[in-house]
């Protein structure tokens, strides 16, 4: 008999307890919720922990009985949500006071589609404001502390949604994923952070910070659970141009992967990390698969195109929260006053950062100079990729090349981009990546998490799950 809280259980073995009647959807959202009240007053990773749906649990539940095993495997399963993804009549701030009273005029395609599986949403996740950090350090509502370690941050800017999950206070969350916001939480919180192809899942009712970057991804306690959270929200969205046409999957998963591995890119990871990255590779050739050497010389410039494209897009983005249509209205004797006042007061420090950059980089005089010529490194990085997907079926790098820091002591911004080194770069070519748990190193007497990240070609989502599952040792 298995000893363990209802809520410290996978999405797998809890749907199986329910299909066996050995709780109820009711015992489920109870185990979580109370979990939650008990653990978020100190970690902060719910902004908000919602009231229980009866009617939602009363149907998940009569949708177990009636259908059994053939009911969704998310059938009356509580998710975490982050708090840039639109639920209908629920607040959506992105963590900012400039849409701290916001209310959801509709649900984003992804929420339709859990729905539509009966999942249950247990509340709003806390994230860096509008997405834009690496240690939930920039939320306007206070940081999250990681539950492995309260002292320390839990990665960002899905911080929240990683930390219910490590937590056990969801059994999976969604988070966004532009620069590396669902993986390097994950690698910090010690869980599985996934981003999918870009326009392989809906961004209609995600709140955008870069359009051309942005996914909406998927954290889990396994592979196993991401892969099924990522394909019950997957697919063509009319409601998003930029989404991929359902069809058939055009990417193989060959049983044993050649991993390609850009050695000149790992110079800076620390000592341990970069040993037991190593150690985790030694394991998958172990198991036949074959490491290759791959070079990607144009990645390392691409965390400066990163913070010269996003800026830029941020810069458009948010120029929508002017104090008259949405959030925080401030009102003076003039227009302008009331823009002033309302964008003054209601975005962070680091959101007026992005703002002045991305103006900067796509003003008249510097458009050139800057954003153009980013976008063609841009387009050098994508092909440098394509190449080096010719000789492997999937990249490998560290997650991030250190482990999760102390509250302020990446207090300069440019230590906090560097955070993004190794997963901006799938973000800037529309690639899948994955980050997987690989070990815990000693800091200071205290084991802390590390993570793995694997790419894949466009639509190699399959690849992932399946190298992933590798390096966890879940079954296929
Ligand atoms: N840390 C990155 C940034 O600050 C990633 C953000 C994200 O993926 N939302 O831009």
């Amino acid at each position: 008999m298995d000893a363990r809280p209802l809520n410290e259980l996978t999405i797998t073995e809890v749907a199986k307890k329910l299909r066996a009647k050995e709780c109820t959807v009711q015992d489920v959202w109870d185990a979580c919720y109370s979990a939650a009240h008990e653990k978020n007053p100190e970690l902060n990773a719910y902004l908000e922990i919602f009231e229980a749906d009866a009617d939602a649990i009363a149907k998940a539940q009569a949708r177990i009985d009636e259908e059994g095993e053939r009911a969704p495997l998310l059938c009356g399963i509580p998710l975490g949500i982050k708090d840039n993804i639109l639920i209908k009549g629920n607040i959506a701030s992105a963590a900012s006071k400039i849409l701290g009273n916001y209310k959801a005029a509709y649900d984003a395609t992804a929420i339709e589609k859990l729905k539509e599986q009966g999942a249950l949403f247990l509340g709003r996740t806390n994230m860096d404001e509008f997405g834009m950090g690496a240690s939930t350090e920039h939320s306007a509502y206070d940081p999250v502390k990681n539950p492995l370690d309260t002292s320390r941050v839990p990665g960002g800017s899905s911080g929240g949604s990683t930390a219910v999950v490590a937590a056990n206070i969801a059994y999976a969350s969604l988070g966004s994923d532009t620069g590396g916001s669902c993986r390097q939480p994950a690698a910090y919180c010690n869980v599985v952070g996934f981003k999918p192809t870009y326009g392989r899942v809906s961004r209609y009712g995600l709140i955008a910070l870069g359009s051309s970057l942005d996914q909406i991804g998927e954290m889990g306690k396994t592979v196993t659970d991401v892969e099924l959270l990522y394909s019950a929200i997957k697919g063509n969205d009319k409601h998003d141009a930029t989404t991929l046409p359902d069809g058939a999957e055009t990417v193989s998963v060959p049983k044993k992967m050649k991993i390609g591995v850009p050695r000149d890119l790992l110079e800076g990871v620390d000592a341990d990390v970069l040993e037991r990255f190593n150690t985790t590779l030694a394991m998958l050739e172990k198991e036949g698969h074959t490491l290759v050497d791959v070079t990607l010389p144009t990645s390392k410039y691409a965390l400066p195109v990163y913070y010269i494209v996003l800026p830029a897009e941020i810069s458009t983005n948010l120029a929508r929260f002017d104090g008259m249509r949405y959030g925080l209205a401030e009102r003076t004797d003039t227009l302008l006053g009331d823009y002033l006042e309302s964008r003054t007061k209601g975005f962070g420090a680091e959101s007026k950062r992005r703002i002045l950059i991305g103006t900067y980089v796509l003003s008249s005089g510097y458009i050139d100079a800057y954003y153009r010529k980013a976008e063609r490194a841009r387009e050098v990085i994508r092909k440098e990729y394509r190449d080096a997907f010719a000789v492997a079926d999937v990249i490998a790098t560290p997650t991030s090349p250190s482990v999760p820091f102390k509250f302020g002591e990446r207090s300069d911004p440019v230590s906090m981009y560097l955070e993004d080194i190794f997963t901006v770069t799938a973000n800037l070519t529309g690639q899948p990546a994955i980050s997987v748990p690989m070990g815990m190193v000693e800091r200071e007497g205290k084991e802390l998490p590390t993570g793995i990240q694997f790419t894949a070609p466009h639509k190699g989502e399959a690849r992932l799950f399946a190298i992933g599952k590798a390096v966890t040792g879940e079954a296929l």
